[in-house]
């Protein structure tokens, strides 16, 4: 009898092992059974500019990873609608940070929900513009697995245009940096550990010029190093050229980061 117990124990943890870490269960597993959406390409050709300067194989590569969050992942509209352009807004924020590292796909979340608006710190949408101030969020506590964004932000963020905007990569952003456990603008699952110090003394650098009014960085990345990564990395995939040109060294920073050159290439 013991020896069933200690079978059936050692057989249920093996199997809890194979279900959730190497098949995690998908919440929408018939998208991968059908190839990739005409009207899907569409929009990402028209409305996602760092998908528009992929070479082709790489296009598909992209295509193949929006199926495989879209499985993985539950996107809910709260008191909003959402179209499948929404949900394919919030998967290209996920996978663009994250495009030259296919293994990963935010294991600690599970949950993507879509406000009608902007939002204060008590989550209300219906207040005055000038209280609603958080354009998205990571949940902690018992918010934890969940992110959370405007839906007017988030497709302003996808309209086809460059800006240096863009509130579904910057949350993004924080979920990789705080993947190893703290969110400190250094996101250890990409880094080398020889690359911190260079890195937190770009940091340094960039800062100092952004409270001089020498940057045309947004002083929102003065808060913190982790608002500083999430800020330039916007910036960084919105509008790659004019990063390039007016920031190099930080730009061959964030390419060393997320080991992807995310401008035009012919
Ligand atoms: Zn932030």
């Amino acid at each position: 009898m013991k020896y069933l117990l200690a079978a059936i124990f050692v057989f249920t943890a093996v199997y809890i092992l194979y279900k959730y870490i190497f098949h995690p269960s998908l919440a929408h597993p018939e998208l991968l059974q059908k190839p990739f959406p005409p009207m899907f390409r569409a929009f990402l050709q028209k409305r996602i500019l760092y998908y528009q300067n992929l070479p082709d194989d790489r296009k598909q590569e992209f295509e193949s990873r929006i199926l495989k969050f879209l499985a993985e992942k539950n996107i809910t509209g709260i008191d909003t609608e959402i179209s499948d352009a929404d949900r394919i807004m919030v998967a290209s924020s996920a996978i663009i940070p994250l495009f030259a590292f296919p293994f990963y796909n935010y294991p600690r979340i599970t949950e993507i929900l879509i406000y009608p608006n902007s939002f204060d710190e008590n989550f209300q949408t219906d207040n005055a513009t000038e209280q609603r101030n958080i354009l998205g969020m990571v949940g902690n506590g018992f918010m934890n697995g969940t992110v959370i964004l405007s839906k007017p932000d988030l497709e302003a963020a996808f309209d086809g245009l460059r800006h240096k905007n863009n509130v579904g990569i910057h949350e993004f952003v924080h979920l990789i940096d705080s993947a190893d456990g703290e969110a400190d603008g250094i996101p250890e699952i990409l880094f080398q550990h020889s690359f911190v110090f260079p890195w937190l003394k770009e940091i340094k650098r960039e800062m100092n010029k952004i409270e001089k009014n020498h940057s045309d960085i947004n002083p929102y990345a003065l808060t913190n190093n982790a608002e500083f990564l999430a800020v330039v990395s916007e910036y960084f995939f919105d509008n790659p050229e004019k990063m390039k040109s007016r920031h190099p060294e930080l730009y061959n920073d964030l390419v060393g980061i997320f080991k992807q050159y995310p401008e035009k290439r012919e």
